[in-house]
């Protein structure tokens, strides 16, 4: 693989961006190597700008459902343009996105159309904390909700004590007010609400955690979530900005049957575009500014490229009147790959451990179950750098990082499939 251009452009880019690039995992950190420059991408293909042309397993991190450059999603993207890009005044597509959205997520009775999951996220603990009258908020360790200084909290030094900051500049006030438990773990949240009675304000979970790579909920463990908020007063926020049209068109509250009082979905809903949602029961959501007096606002919020692409989207998931068919792809093309990979492992003699989700899917270095963060840091990550590095090698692009998802789009072809399986069959042996 030759990558001149990149290694160049990613030197002149550091001189001008902090690390090179506008988020850091972008940077190939993960995996001790530079990253590629992307010129293009099509489909299920990425191409950089040394001409390389990789099968793209990022998509993005989550959004591109349908596949890059989908015909309808790019019409669409310039219909709005020539319309005029933006006008912070309402339109006509926004109320029509809000219903599209409204009818999918059954918990959802209104809700908020933001530019990012930072923002949904940080409205959805905005207006649990107004509804609820307390402070507090409990979150799951290697749950990831974007990067307001209430979330980049890790577990204090007691179980189930107040958090401490993740992050320089985040003030240890505010993140005391985060409690981090472990995911999949019911006893602990329920001694959180033993210790802290009347001050938990929300509970915050990906139902299907997907940012410490993908790891599934245990039967029983979201039903447990909600009856414990239901018992104490506090609400139970999904969020959904992976899951939601992912795991299924309504998200991981369709597909397992365990509705939130407060939702919020970003990445795929948006098409590519920067869109976000917070949306959840009417008499929380209408605590919001200009009904209420819980303050958010956006200048770009609704953005009309952005909306387009996201009805667009949506409209093409439920294309034929219902989104079965599609949902039955993504989930049969994703179980080909986690059975050839689950093959060309064990044939190899390396010992792996595939999560999956429908279309997301993780392959951990570990020779046994993954069910919470813990599980995830113990897996081999020197073995995942070599992988990946084989990988990219063998033209096929992972995120890179071996606490993130592999994303299956309906652009995904056997072919591809094939394809990544035989680059993986080379690169497990002798791994
Ligand atoms: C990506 C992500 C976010 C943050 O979304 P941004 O649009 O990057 O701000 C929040 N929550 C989850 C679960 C995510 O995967």
């Amino acid at each position: 693989m030759v990558n001149h251009k990149s290694i160049a452009a990613f030197a002149r880019a550091c001189e001008y961006m902090p690390g090179g690039v506008n988020s850091p995992v972008r940077a190939f950190g993960g995996v001790d190597l530079k990253p590629l420059f992307i010129a293009g991408a099509k489909g299920s293909r990425v191409f950089d700008i040394d001409g390389n042309e990789y099968i793209d397993y990022v998509g993005s991190w989550g959004p591109m459902i349908l596949g890059h450059t989908h015909p309808a999603v790019v019409a669409a993207i310039e219909k709005a343009t020539a319309q005029g890009t933006s006008f912070g005044a309402p339109t006509l597509a926004e109320t029509e996105l809000a219903s599209r959205i409204v009818r999918a997520f059954g918990s959802m009775e209104k809700l908020r159309l933001l530019s990012s999951g930072t923002e949904a996220v940080m409205t959805a603990i905005r207006l649990a904390r107004a509804y609820t009258g307390r402070d507090m908020i409990v979150k799951m360790a290697g749950c990831y909700h974007g990067h307001s200084d209430s979330l980049l909290v890790v577990a204090g030094s007691g179980l189930a004590e107040r958090g401490t900051a993740a992050s320089l500049g985040v003030p240890e006030a505010l993140a005391g007010l985060t409690v981090v438990v472990p995911y999949n773990d019911l006893e602990m949240l329920g001694q959180v609400f033993v210790r802290q009675p009347g001050d938990i304000a929300a509970v915050l979970v990906e139902p299907v955690a997907a940012n410490m790579g993908v790891v599934p909920p245990e039967p029983g463990y979201l039903e447990g979530l909600r009856r414990l908020c239901d018992e104490n007063g506090a609400l139970l926020i999904f969020d959904e900005v992976i899951s939601g049209f992912r795991v299924a068109f309504g998200g991981a509250q369709e597909r397992y049957g365990v509705p939130a009082d407060l939702t919020c979905l970003g990445k795929i809903v948006g098409g590519g575009l920067p869109l976000a949602v917070c949306g959840g029961r009417a008499e929380i959501m209408d605590l919001l500014a200009p009904l209420g007096h819980v303050y958010q606002a956006g200048t770009l919020s609704g953005n009309p490229l952005a909306t387009a692409a996201a009805n667009t989207t949506l409209e093409t998931l439920e294309a034929d009147g219902g989104s079965e068919r599609v949902y039955a792809q993504l989930e049969s093309t994703a179980a080909d790959l986690e059975a050839g990979l689950t093959r060309a492992a064990a044939d190899a003699g390396v010992p792996i451990t595939i999560n999956r989700v429908g279309s997301i899917m993780s392959c951990f270095f570990a020779g046994k179950p993954v069910r919470n963060f813990a599980d995830v840091r113990a897996t081999d990550v020197a073995a995942f750098k070599r992988f990946f590095a084989r990988m990219l090698e063998g033209g096929v692009y992972l995120a890179p990082s071996a606490y993130e998802a592999m994303f299956v789009s309906l652009a995904h072809t056997k072919d591809d499939i094939e394809q990544t399986v035989e680059a993986a069959r080379e690169s497990f042996r002798g791994l």
